[in-house]
């Protein structure tokens, strides 16, 4: 196996910024893994000597100019695995098929090799950037859909010891783009393959508004004939597709981590004074608090649709996305960003957080 030493960080991220690894390696199996972490540790068995960062398919960071003085450690172990949960004994497994699925796996050929066989569950997650073994990282979500709604099991390898640790659905702490392994304690845990459960039975899950509309108007012509019965499973992955490239820029043309920041949960008190100044604020109840589209505060409240500073901007289609221009570094992107949360902080009282994550 290969340490590669002063390695450009930037072509394996979707941003397209960013410094050099001191060292960097691909891992393609667990065996690879340890031997990665045994370089991390150098000639000290008992710990960590040198920081180390786990990167999938890099959609979801922003990597300083100055790069990452440790081990990067790309994951790309692959392999996907199908166990029929009728199998069981358990009553509420008929129908269920269990798929296990290699951390270095790519999201996307997942969702799209589930739905070429007939299994419910993946598909509004269709079109996500990335790897599996990130899914749960931020339990990736988009159209109605979450990453733990269908995650039964995460196997993952606590960089410490080296012990392999199996973390059931609730002890992976899902939340709104949260998880465990986003926690200090859960950060030296690298997952090594998710499992899914997924159902061999229709349920369509048509609850987003843009999905909705999808299929009651742009849809409605070419269903016509289809009316009497709900969308197919290839064609609702059809459908968030072809919506997602409505919202978000093409990679190949710019840089961006999707969604920069997370949209605010606020309380019900803070929300009645936002709606005083601005009544028309949509939201959405999460719990006993409030979720807000920060696109639209972005848009309406802060009138940034679009906004550019030198070659980053808010994608026009989408505020929430930031895009930069070829050659864009670590600080331009901090600078329009930090005058956005400003700005949204000095208009709405709320501090907004962000969803990439910064790798320095
Ligand atoms: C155009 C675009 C659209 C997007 N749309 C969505 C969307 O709709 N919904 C959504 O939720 N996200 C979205 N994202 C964000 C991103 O695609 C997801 O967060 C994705 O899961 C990141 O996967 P990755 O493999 O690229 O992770 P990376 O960016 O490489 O890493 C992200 C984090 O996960 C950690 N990590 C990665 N692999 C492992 C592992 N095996 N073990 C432990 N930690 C690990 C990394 O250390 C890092 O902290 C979008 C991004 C882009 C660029």
């Amino acid at each position: 196996m290969k340490f590669l030493e002063n390695v450009s960080l930037a072509e394996y991220t979707t941003f397209k910024i960013g410094g050099k690894a001191k060292y960097f390696c691909v891992v393609k199996n667990e065996e690879e893994l340890y031997e990665a972490l045994d370089f991390a540790k150098g000639k000290n068995t008992e710990s960590l000597i040198m920081p180390f960062f786990i990167l999938g398919g890099g959609s979801n960071i922003l990597v300083s100019d100055d790069g990452f003085d440790g081990l990067v450690v790309k994951m790309e172990m692959t392999g996907v695995s199908f166990e029929d949960g009728e199998k069981s004994d358990n009553k509420t497994d008929v129908g269920k098929i269990l798929v296990t699925a290699q951390a270095g796996d790519n999201w996307d050929r997942l969702v799209a090799e589930t739905v070429k066989k007939e299994l419910w569950g993946l598909e509004n997650l269709s079109g996500i950037p990335g790897t599996v073994g990130a899914a749960p990282v931020q339990d990736i979500g988009a159209y109605g859909a979450e990453a733990k709604d269908t995650i039964v099991s995460v196997r993952a390898i606590d960089s410490t010891t080296g012990a392999a640790r199996t973390f059931t659905n609730s002890e992976c702490q899902f939340s709104y783009r949260e998880s465990f392994f986003k926690t200090a304690e859960g950060k030296k845990y690298i997952i090594t393959s998710v499992t899914f459960k997924l159902s061999k039975i229709p349920s369509p899950n048509l609850s987003y508004k843009d999905l909705k509309e999808y299929f009651s108007e742009n849809g409605r012509e070419e269903r016509d004939s289809l009316s009497s019965r709900p969308p197919s499973l290839s064609e609702i992955r059809k459908a968030v597709i072809e919506i997602r490239k409505g919202k978000f820029p093409e990679l190949s043309k710019v840089g961006t981590a999707g969604s920069f920041w997370k949209n605010p949960i606020i309380s019900n008190q803070q929300f009645e004074k936002l709606k005083i100044r601005y009544p028309n604020t949509p939201s959405f109840s999460f719990g006993d608090k409030i979720k807000i589209p920060l696109a639209w505060i972005l848009d309406n409240v802060c009138g940034l649709k679009g906004y550019t500073k030198g070659p980053v901007s808010l994608w026009t289609n989408q505020p929430l996305v930031v895009v930069a221009e070829k050659g864009t570094s670590f600080k331009e992107i901090e600078s329009l960003t930090c005058e956005v949360t400003n700005i949204v902080k000095q208009k709405t009282g709320i501090d907004i957080e962000k969803e990439v994550q910064y790798i320095a």
